[in-house]
């Protein structure tokens, strides 16, 4: 007799969970990654005790079919890829199948869902579903995540202050909300609004609402082709610092993403302008072919691999070099502001 066995379908979304629900920032990504991938033009989130106590999020996209709603919850269970030329094609923010089973497999989580018939209500508890039923017919989704990691009390202990998660998520949100201006977005913390954006599709007002008004007036646009890129982008003007590259928003094709040669390549862009140790202010948009993006290099989806990464950050480089250089040629007098 052999030793080895199958898992069963629970402990492997508990075990995909690892790295999929890392923290409450994580859950409120893949779920309003969900909210955009469904056509949503209005997404609320609402959390509690930065998200350990209870994550809502409210669209207005294009629902779950009652007869999706279970299979929605299973592992590798998509609506948005079916075979290999897809994977290498990606449009959507999620495609792995992941989200939803690993979130459920480590939280209670309440969904109401209606494509604009009649709605459906699932309730799951540790993955096992307790309730499924007709519910209203608002169209869209709304779910709510609570007692996350109650079944993981080591990853719960793991948990840093509210101060340090509640951090994580309003990060996770600025980004999502930079990098769709056309969706308008409002995260509630405790009863408090952190971010409104109002889904005009101007990038400038989700700046605003973010950094403020001042900052964006010192903000500058740029903009590039290459053979295999266009690039857009808002910069802060050298005299703007920050401590860290936090304030560096990189995006490809809509998705925002950790990529540390992109943003290297945009402070190699401000070269001297910036004082050692300081970093710029900048929002970054790649359009590209997908085929030419690996997106699929870990379950959260942020990093990616560039097939032609030296072209894309050679244009990012140079294009931001000329920008600032065009703006020191224009006299003081004759500047417009
Ligand atoms: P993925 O996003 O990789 O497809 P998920 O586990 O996140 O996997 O979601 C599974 C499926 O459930 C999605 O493919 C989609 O069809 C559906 N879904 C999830 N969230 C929503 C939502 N907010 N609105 C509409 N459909 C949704
Ligand atoms: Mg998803």
């Amino acid at each position: 007799m052999g030793k080895i066995i199958q898992l069963d379908d629970l402990l492997s979304n508990k075990i995909a969970a690892g790295e999929v629900v890392e923290r409450p920032a994580s859950v409120v990504k893949e779920l309003v990654e969900n909210a955009l991938d469904a056509n949503s033009t209005i997404i609320e989130i609402e959390v509690e005790e930065a998200g350990l106590a209870k994550i809502r999020i409210t669209d207005n996209g294009d629902g779950i079919e009652e007869s999706d709603v279970l299979m929605a919850f299973q592992r590798h269970a998509t609506s948005k890829i079916k075979n290999d030329q897809d994977l290498f094609r990606i449009r959507t923010l999620g495609f792995r199948g992941e989200a939803l089973p690993s979130i459920a497999s480590v939280s209670r989580i309440e969904i109401k869902t209606s494509t604009g018939e009649e709605g459906t209500r699932l309730v799951l508890e540790g993955g096992h579903v307790e309730i499924f039923e007709k519910a209203s017919s608002r169209k869209g989704t709304d779910i709510i995540v609570t007692d996350l990691f109650f079944n993981t009390p080591a990853r719960l202990k793991y948990m840093k202050t509210v101060h340090t998660e509640l951090g994580n998520i309003t990060d996770i949100v600025n980004r999502l909300a930079l990098s769709h201006p056309e969706v308008s977005f409002r995260l509630i913390h405790n009863d408090r609004k952190l971010l409104h954006t109002n889904g005009n599709g101007d990038v400038r007002q989700v700046l605003a609402a973010i950094y403020g008004l001042n900052i964006v007036k010192k903000m500058i646009p740029i903009e590039a082709t290459s053979l295999d890129f266009t690039i857009r982008g808002w910069l802060a003007l050298p005299e703007i610092t920050r401590a860290s590259r936090n304030y560096i928003t990189t995006m490809v094709n809509g998705r925002f993403i950790k990529n540390y040669p992109l943003v290297k390549s945009i402070q190699e862009g401000y070269h001297t302008l910036l004082p050692i140790g300081r970093f710029p202010i900048a929002l970054l948009n790649v359009e590209m072919d997908p085929i030419l993006v690996d997106v699929n290099v870990h379950p959260s989806k942020m990093e990616v691999r560039f097939s032609k990464e030296a072209e894309l950050n050679h244009l990012v480089t140079e294009t931001i070099k000329n920008a600032f250089h065009q703006k020191e040629l224009i006299p003081e007098g004759l500047k417009r502001e």
